[in-house]
């Protein structure tokens, strides 16, 4: 983009001076539109995600044997949701606001196998590929117990294909574990900012892994040049991968139960609002497309992002989605929340969730620093820098969305609303690295 056009679009979008500022800023989304229409411009439906859900009860048998830790669940890969009300009262004293309404947090920062919420759309699209691949040979039928995969026959059958993927360490490990196990040959492009721990995990499960020194899009498009090369090989693509994005929106129904469990009420009168951290927009995406087909207008979705890397904001803010990266207008794209640095988000995305994503703010690396370590301090939940993005996202809601409340009226209806702050990473980060950033927390506690 050249200096014309980019001062051009910065006239038509004053918001860009405060992102190219670096500010945290709130944004809410013009175009969301109520009721189904805006649902309804999806290429997905609710038969889609239904569809997922039962695919991902078939492999359960097989999960539940190979990953022992999801005995528990039978098979099933879900995370808890858990109300954190002392975090609550730090968040009102330290910010000087009082956030009505219920705080929970759902920890897919737990999820088994890999600790992310990777663990849902990478582990569902492998899956899904392979059932594919056995039903086509004739080794596999949908009714089979699919257990029979944890056998030599088929993982010497898998291990005549291979899987590719780009990414910053988490969809990386994801893919990486469960290819691996189902015998198929893996390699993870990695972006400069994934962490050594995460590339070494992956190599001691024989995963090949590809280092480079530029940023995300550039482990994408390497990864995907070489994949193209290789017809054997299925390449997982982050930026506009449907079955990513579905096995994403399956936590939709699961959370839905989950608040029935807890009598937790969803209607007119009790609003969800739900802060989901972006990189390029899958995942956030995915569960968001998923509630608002359960709960429609009574869900409120807002997408978290760092200052340095706030790329859907960008896409949705100028309309050009994939068209413009946050390196077009001068933003670095550097942030230690290595799970959402991206600068160019998935185009795929921003323009399925455009009519029905309510809005996005972006939040600082001091800011995901400090509430790393307030969560820690408050209810000794330990996640990784990007998994704090959603935290900030109440505050900002009672302090700079006064207009959306008014607009959706929402005003009397807020003591009864319920914040679910999504947790996406941490449980698998070794713990001298969770020390660390716990640390780099307390130091910017004490400086203000
Ligand atoms: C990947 C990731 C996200 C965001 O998911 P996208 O699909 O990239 O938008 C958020 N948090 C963590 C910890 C992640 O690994």
């Amino acid at each position: 983009m050249n200096n014309l056009d980019k001062k051009t679009l910065i006239a038509q979008h004053p918001l860009l001076q405060n992102l190219i500022a670096l500010d945290e800023v709130f944004w809410v989304n013009p175009h969301l539109e109520t009721g189904k229409e805006g649902i309804e411009k999806a290429p997905l439906t609710q038969d889609d995600i239904r569809d997922a859900e039962e695919r991902l009860k078939r492999f359960a048998p097989y999960i539940a044997k190979v990953f022992p830790e999801t005995k528990p669940t039978d098979g099933i890969i879900e995370s808890s949701l858990v109300k954190i009300p002392s975090m609550k009262q730090y968040l009102q004293q330290a910010n000087e606001e009082s956030i009505e309404g219920e705080l929970w947090l759902k920890c897919d920062s737990h999820l088994p196998i890999s600790g992310s919420i990777k663990a849902r759309g990478g582990i569902y699209e492998v899956l899904k590929h392979a059932e594919k691949l056995a039903i086509e040979h004739g080794i596999l039928k949908l009714e089979d117990d699919y257990s029979i995969m944890d056998s030599d026959r088929f993982r010497t059958f898998f291990s005549g294909f291979s899987i590719a993927v780009g990414s910053t360490g988490n969809l990386g490990l994801s893919i990486g574990i469960i290819s691996a196990k189902l015998g198929f040959h893996v390699t993870v492009h990695m972006s400069a900012d994934a962490k050594s721990w995460k590339k070494e995990l992956l190599r001691s499960k024989n995963v090949n892994v590809i280092e480079y020194e530029a940023d995300y899009s550039k482990a994408v498009e390497e990864g995907r040049i070489q994949a193209e090369a290789d017809p054997n090989c299925y390449f997982v693509d982050d930026e506009n991968s449907h079955d990513l994005f579905l096995g994403y929106a399956v936590a939709a129904s699961r959370l839905k139960n989950q608040l029935e469990e807890l009598a937790v009420r969803v209607d007119e009168d009790h609003p969800l609002f739900v802060y989901l951290p972006c990189g390029v927009g899958g995942g956030p995406g995915g569960v968001a497309f998923g509630l608002k087909q359960l709960f429609g207008d009574h869900v409120h979705c807002f997408f978290a992002e760092p200052t340095h890397s706030p790329c859907m904001l960008l896409g949705l803010v100028t309309g050009l989605h994939d068209k413009i990266s946050v390196q077009d207008i001068g933003i670095d794209n550097c942030t230690d929340a290595d799970g959402l640095a991206v600068g160019r988000p998935s185009g795929f995305v921003g323009k399925t969730i455009e009519p029905f994503l309510s809005g996005c703010y972006t939040v600082s690396d001091e800011q995901l620093y400090q509430h790393l370590k307030e969560l820690v301090d408050q209810e000794e939940i330990r996640l990784e820098p990007s998994a704090l993005a959603g935290m900030a996202g109440p505050v900002q809601l009672f302090k700079n969305g006064s207009g959306y409340i008014t607009k959706h009226n929402l005003k009397d209806k807020m003591k009864n609303a319920s914040h679910i702050v999504w947790a996406t990473g941490g449980s698998m980060v070794p713990q001298e690295m969770l020390e660390v950033y716990y640390q780099k927390g307390h130091e910017r506690s004490s400086k203000i």
